[in-house]
């Protein structure tokens, strides 16, 4: 069984597709530039070159439109004809507290995502455009939808609820939803595999480190906390997001710099984190870089991100009362392996102790802490599209 699986943005549109008998992947690509002149698919069959071409396309359906061709093309193509693909798996950012899993795409649930659209005003639009296009090109094939959100619909309301008036949640849903999930349990699912366990039996700390950064603790298979909140914004110090800050520092900043709420918005997701306290990049390796040749920013940049993962692990491990392992994924988790050093570092007495010739790893399954450390610390490449996959495999298959 063939599965594509499509992860529409405003302007871009990634797909993989998987032959699901072996989990192996066909081939890949991304258009860049929908509805902007240049656009551009470039296109990665495994185990060949990447090619790119240039054609334009108005809206969503044009680019799927060229990847259906792409992927029948004599030369660059993987399968013979479209109705080889069995399935399509659709990322979608926000599915609100309608979805605690995937779910077959109807008029309902279509429907329901759209009343998200509040929620993920960037996202939310371009997935369903999305879902509408593949629909509008396969028709008899049925689309899986799978949230970001979903995951964390398993959080206790003591994880989930501000400390705001209880009516802000009633008359609008304001809560914390929480995102990556796909890569948490994703990751969480492999550990267990790792450790040879089962998921149920683990409590475990997730954390998925790269451009938006979150951590997860999930206990017995189940998210039960989460640092990204009501949007991707909370939590984590990130490559331009600001995560957790006092919020009365918006007021003052506002009136300190004449701003409205346009800008702030604008400056707590993209000006700062650790771009902001570096002033130096929101790419870890530049900052790793400009920190090694001595920047003091850059380094103060460093040590703030690994206090707030190092703050938040211990935080989980309090609320699970105890945790079997600590999960490093995403670029920064898979590669970083002096972040991942300084993140541990100072966690013996909880039982965290790493190894620093295992840690010396970049991408790839691996244990990393000592034998005798009581909590494990692996990391785990995270692999969304695959869970795409599986999930839509595993749908369609019960249909
Ligand atoms: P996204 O959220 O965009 O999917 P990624 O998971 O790709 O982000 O992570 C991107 C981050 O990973 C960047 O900050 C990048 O610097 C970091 N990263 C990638 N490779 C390395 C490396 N070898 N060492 C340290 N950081 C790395």
């Amino acid at each position: 069984m063939k599965v594509l699986v499509v992860n529409c943005g405003s302007s871009s549109l990634k797909y993989q597709i998987l032959d699901m008998t072996d989990e192996s992947l066909l081939a890949k690509g991304l258009v860049e530039r929908i509805g902007i002149e240049g656009s551009v698919l470039k296109h990665e069959k495994t185990g060949s070159e990447k090619v790119s071409i240039q054609k334009p396309m108005k809206d969503h359906k044009d680019a799927i439109g060229l990847v259906l061709e792409v992927l029948v093309d004599d030369t660059n193509g993987v399968i013979k004809e479209m109705s080889e693909i069995s399935a399509v798996g659709h990322r979608v950012v926000h599915a609100g507290e309608k979805y605690s899993g995937s779910v077959l795409i109807t008029e309902d649930v279509i429907n329901a995502l759209e009343e998200c659209i509040d929620l993920a005003p960037l996202h939310n639009p371009p997935n369903i455009m999305g879902i509408k296009a593949c629909q509008q090109l396969m028709p008899k094939t049925p689309m899986i939808g799978v949230f970001d959100t979903a995951f964390h619909q398993t959080m206790p309301a003591v994880s989930y609820l501000y400390s705001l008036p209880y009516e802000y949640y009633e008359k609008y849903k304001v809560r914390r939803y929480g995102f990556h999930g796909t890569s948490h349990r994703y990751v969480s699912q492999r550990a267990a595999q790792i450790l040879g366990k089962k998921a149920e039996d683990l409590k475990l700390v997730s954390c998925h480190l790269g451009n938006g950064s979150s951590i997860a603790a999930i206990k017995n298979g189940k998210s039960i906390d989460t640092t990204m909140g009501f949007t991707p914004l909370e939590g984590l110090t990130m490559g331009t997001r600001s995560g957790d800050i006092d919020p009365a520092i918006i007021k003052f900043i506002m009136e300190k710099e004449g701003k409205d709420i346009a800008d702030i918005d604008n400056i707590l997701q993209k000006k700062s984190g650790v771009l902001g306290i570096s002033g130096v990049s929101s790419d870890f390796r530049d900052i790793e870089e400009a920190a090694n040749k001595g920047d003091e920013r850059a380094k103060l940049a460093l040590d703030i991100f690994a206090m707030k993962v190092k703050k938040y692990i211990g935080a989980y491990i309090a609320e699970m009362n105890g945790a079997d392992a600590i999960i490093f994924t995403a670029g920064i988790g898979e590669n970083g392996i002096t972040m991942r050093e300084s993140i541990c570092k100072d966690l013996e007495f909880l039982g965290i102790k790493i190894d620093n010739n295992k840690n010396n790893i970049r991408g790839k399954d691996a244990e990393v802490s000592t034998d005798d450390s009581k909590i494990k610390v692996l990391v785990v490449p995270t692999n969304e599209e695959l869970m795409i996959a599986l999930d839509t495999t595993e749908i369609v298959n019960s249909l």
